[in-house]
């Protein structure tokens, strides 16, 4: 149920799904109704691109041929943002983690500020469609050829997160494949 402050009763959330399944126009809409930040791990290397920083000029060549960036280096990115005082009530994670070594990382974080995960959301989307969103949004590495490797990556290296969490009791499912209005309505309802 949600308060009077209409804030969702869950607080550290992971977004789960297939690259063009809506994870960012959700975080954004459910991290407002949270109080929480909306934490994009692909948003923060884009910036590191656009900045030029060290890490930037590491990851640029690897984010656009579709691959992940390792997680070592995503490692220290996250615990970073997430010891940052805005971080600390809650955080709506967007695209981390994104390995089996990811989610370990990130319990262990957690563990160390004597937190843990509160749900892990998966939206699905058919594939087709997905395709189909990614091209109409132009981004740098959504040229076709890409999306399919960064499918053919999630179905590898992220999709097996879907059974771990739902053997850790965490995980919950949103249809993807509807009007942004009705997946966030979706979204409320399993959170609440
Ligand atoms: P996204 O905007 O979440 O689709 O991320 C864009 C790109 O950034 C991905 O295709 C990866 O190359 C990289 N990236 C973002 N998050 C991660 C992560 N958790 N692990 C590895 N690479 C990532």
């Amino acid at each position: 149920m949600a308060d009077a402050d209409n804030r969702l009763a869950v607080s550290r959330i992971v977004l789960l799904g297939p690259p063009g399944a809506g994870k960012g126009t959700q975080a954004a809409f459910l991290a407002e109704a949270m109080g929480v930040p909306a934490i994009s791990t692909g948003d923060m290397l884009r910036q590191a691109v656009e900045r030029g920083s060290a890490l930037g000029q590491r990851v640029q060549k690897i984010m656009n041929s579709g691959a992940l960036v390792d997680d070592g280096t995503m490692a220290d990115v996250v615990t970073d943002r997430l010891q940052q005082g805005d971080a600390q009530d809650g955080f709506l994670l967007d695209g981390y983690p994104r390995t089996l070594d990811q989610a370990h990382t990130l319990s262990g974080i957690l563990e160390a500020l004597q937190e843990s995960l509160d749900a892990v959301v998966l939206i699905t989307v058919d594939e087709d469609e997905l395709v189909k969103r990614a091209l109409a949004r132009g981004r740098q590495d959504d040229k076709e050829e890409i999306i399919r490797e960064r499918l053919r990556v999630y179905r590898e290296k992220t999709e097996p997160l879907v059974g771990h969490y739902e053997a850790a009791g965490l995980l919950r499912r949103v249809d993807g494949d509807q009007s942004i209005e009705a997946v966030t309505a979706e979204l409320r309802s399993v959170l609440s």
